[in-house]
This record gives structure tokens, C-alpha cells and sequence, in this order.
């Protein structure tokens, strides 16, 4: 039996009570880059841990091999959690896993995680989606890698979707303006980019659609790090002033 378990956005605590359950019943646990480290010590001493991250642009291990991994280690009658960051059916290639599982005849289940795009959001103060403002909101990837098979619409997302929660785009920021501004969507348009969200290390930087490049150099924005483009994103400074109302007021 193989469990695929979300491992949350970032914050140790952000995991489920079931994730937990799975890793401190696993036997192997296979993990990713992202996954809080503090969460492994939940697992019996015994276990085994085997990192299987992939830096941006670089492969520790290939996506085949832990396939392969994972369908190895399941025959041998071994406990085995696939531990990934945020949600794994959430760019986490968790699909991928659960298809070779599935063709080797391996009984699966899948353990859902907080995306970073949730998570990011509620620490940054920014509702994804709010009355008025967004009806809507979507996770897009920022990596082009993705473009071979399946291309982002830029075009339809530029105009169809009220807030964009980008994964993988720190590289790619000067391409996604391009792309946005192409097809429509004011410079304007409010920006938050969130580094290591929900972490204690999480820097939070607002800017806009046009300038959001320049203020990723200037702050050496790093990965991970999520781009949230919309409206919603004038929100944090409307609470922090209603806030410091209150604080006013009861100060
Ligand atoms: N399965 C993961 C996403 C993996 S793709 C999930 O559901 O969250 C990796 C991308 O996720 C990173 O490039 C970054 O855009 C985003 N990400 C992951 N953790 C993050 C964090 N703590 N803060 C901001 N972005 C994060």
C-alpha cells in the first residue's frame, strides 16, 4: 500500500491529522524539496528516508526512477508514504505516481495538503477569491516546461479568471507580464509575491503587473515563491488600515 500525502504549504502544522497518521505509521518514506523537514521526526526511528528533491532546473532523481521506487519498495510488503509539498495532485506529478501504482497493480491512496497557493494566500492576508472583487481564481503554472504538452492560455486567463495564484515563476516573471500585458491586463493590476509562505522565513512583497520584475531583482526574490496577480491583493492594505483603526480606537 502506498500512501501519496500532501505534506502542506510550508508550516509544519498545516498538515493534515491523516498525513500525520501515514507518516508516523510508514516504514519508507520517500519526500520532495519542499517538504518541512520537521515533519520526518514524526516517523518511527526505523524508518527509512529517502530525499527524492528536485532543485529548479536540476533532477536528484528522475520522475521514472521514483516511479520505480515507489512500485520496488510497495512489493517488498512495505509501509511506503510519498511525501510531497502542498497538495501532491496540485503541480506535484502525484497524477504521474498513481498511474504507474496503478499499472503495476499497487493498492494507492491519495492524502490531500494545502496548496502553497492557499496557504501563501492566508498568510499574506489576501482572500483569493471576495465578494465584489474576485469571483474566481485559478492556479497556473509559470514554468515552461509545461508548454509542450499542455500550453497556459494566457489569453483566456488574462480575461476569464479574477485572481492568478502562479506556481513555478520566479524565472519566468519578465515572459508572464508579457504574456498578461499582451492579452489585455492593466500594468496596474495589484502583484503580491510570496516567498517561503506560511513559513517563518515568508518575505511578502506587493507591487503591480509592470513592475513586478524589477522588484523580484531588487529584493532577489527566491524560490519557492508564489505570484498572486489581481485585485484581491489591495485588500491586505485595507485590513491593516482598518486595524490600525481599531488599534486606534481601543489604544
Ligand atoms: N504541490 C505543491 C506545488 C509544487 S510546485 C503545492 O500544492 O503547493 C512548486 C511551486 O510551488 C514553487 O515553485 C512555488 O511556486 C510553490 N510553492 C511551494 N511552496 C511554497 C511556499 N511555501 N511559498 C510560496 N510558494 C510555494
Amino acid at each position: 500500500m502506498v500512501s501519496i500525502v500532501g505534506a502542506g504549504p510550508g508550516d509544519p502544522e498545516l498538515i493534515t491529522v491523516k498525513a500525520m497518521k501515514r507518516i508516523r505509521q510508514a516504514e519508507v518514506i520517500l519526500y520532495d524539496r519542499l517538504v518541512n523537514e520537521e515533519l520526518l521526526e514524526e516517523a518511527p526511528g526505523e524508518a527509512e528516508r529517502i530525499y527524492c528533491g528536485k532543485a529548479p532546473g536540476r533532477h536528484a532523481a528522475s520522475q521514472e526512477d521514483i516511479n520505480r521506487r515507489l512500485v520496488a519498495y510497495a512489493m517488498q510488503g512495505k509501509r511506503v508514504v510519498r511525501l510531497k509539498g502542498g497538495d501532491p495532485f496540485v503541480f506535484g506529478r502525484g497524477g504521474e505516481e498513481a498511474l504507474a501504482l496503478a499499472a503495476a497493480g499497487i493498492p494507492y491512496e491519495v492524502v490531500p495538503g494545502i496548496t502553497s497557493a492557499v496557504g501563501a494566500a492566508a498568510s499574506a492576508s489576501i482572500p483569493l477569491t471576495h465578494r465584489g472583487l474576485a469571483a474566481s481564481f485559478a492556479c497556473v503554472t509559470g514554468s515552461r516546461c509545461h508548454e509542450d504538452g499542455s500550453p497556459v492560455r494566457w489569453d483566456l486567463l488574462a480575461h476569464g479568471v479574477d485572481t492568478l495564484a502562479i506556481y513555478m515563476g520566479v524565472s519566468q516573471l519578465p515572459y508572464i507580464r508579457e504574456q498578461l500585458l499582451l492579452h489585455g491586463k492593466a500594468g496596474s493590476t495589484p502583484v503580491a509575491l510570496i516567498e517561503q509562505g506560511t513559513t517563518s522565513r515568508q518575505r511578502t512583497f506587493l507591487c503591480t503587473l509592470e513592475n513586478m520584475h524589477e522588484l523580484a531583482k531588487a529584493v532577489k526574490l527566491g524560490n519557492p515563491a508564489l505570484i498572486l496577480v489581481g485585485e484581491v491583493v489591495r485588500l491586505p492594505g485595507q485590513l491593516a488600515l482598518l486595524e490600525r483603526n481599531v488599534s486606534t480606537r481601543i489604544g
